[in-house]
């Protein structure tokens, strides 16, 4: 009997093999521990910067994030602290043997976020800002490059080429949701982009829950969903105080419930034979 060939579908070259970017000699994003990113929206003030970073060592986290430069979309909105909020970050961060995340949003900002950071964040607004990439890529300072919320996977991809080709290669990819027709979620978190980004690219995958879905009640679950497609680590936004927090209050979580939700995603974790830390 005469069988029709099998048509198989494209299947995407997959390199399946993370490489971890090493951050010092003794923590990297990429390996067998799924790494958590965790801090304020913005450094407001120095108690609540430390508040943050007691709360994040605590639980045995190792990287403090927080903004000193921020994206707003309002010009009447909270613009960050500037060189003071990297100065404060910087403090509570040694303090408490913590590591840094923060954004740099200007191409002029870099020399000085680099001072202060052990990681580079660039943001969703900033994906496809060319002079930035290549600025952050002639460095060997580990990058966070977020996902444009309106960027497909590839451009996103297309956009850590711009840095790898000016020779960093520590790039980290953090899927932090896309804008659909969906208006009940502030973005749309796309768990398809964590596997896919990891499956096309050689680079560690994180995501935020935080902006993905803006709403503090939902962070949890997606923060679940983000390690099931396989993230190696979560940037998440907490607070000591989110009522009163000077941006992204509605998707902070407060800081006395940071125990609760890493003992939730070591649960997760331990079904892929990982850790969460
Ligand atoms: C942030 O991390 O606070 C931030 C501004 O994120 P995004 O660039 O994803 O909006
Ligand atoms: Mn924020």
């Amino acid at each position: 009997m005469n069988r029709l060939p099998k048509i198989q579908p494209p299947q995407p070259q997959s390199t399946d093999a993370t490489k971890p970017v090493h951050i010092t000699s003794d923590f990297a994003v990429g390996s067998s521990d799924v790494v958590l990113m965790a801090g304020p929206c913005s450094v407001e003030n120095y108690a609540q910067t430390r508040a943050a970073a007691e709360a994040v060592a605590r639980v045995g986290g190792r990287v403090l994030r927080g903004g000193a430069f921020k994206p707003r979309t309002s010009p009447d909105s909270f613009q960050g602290l500037g060189e003071q909020g990297l100065e404060i970050l910087r403090d509570v961060a040694d303090e408490f043997g913590l590591l840094v995340i923060t954004e740099a949003l200007a191409v002029e900002h870099v020399p000085l976020v680099a001072r202060y950071a052990d990681i580079i964040q660039l943001g969703s607004r900033n994906m496809q800002h060319y002079p930035l990439l290549w600025a952050v890529g002639e460095l060997e300072k580990p990058v966070l490059l977020k996902r444009g919320f309106m960027s497909t996977i590839d451009e996103w991809l297309k956009a850590a080429e711009h840095i790898s080709s000016r020779g960093n290669t520590n790039i980290i990819l953090c899927e932090r949701g896309i804008r659909t027709f969906e208006t009940a979620t502030r973005n749309t978190l796309d768990t398809n982009a964590i596997a896919l980004a990891k499956q096309l690219s050689p680079y560690p995958v994180i995501a935020d829950p935080s902006h993905a879905t803006g709403r503090a009640a939902l962070v949890l679950p997606a923060a679940r969903a983000a390690l099931a497609a396989g993230a190696d680590g979560l940037l998440v936004e907490f607070h000591p105080d989110p009522a009163h927090a000077l941006s992204d209050g509605q998707q902070s979580l407060p800081l006395s419930t940071l125990p609760h939700f890493v003992e939730e995603m070591g649960k997760i974790t331990a079904v892929f034979n990982r850790t969460f830390t």
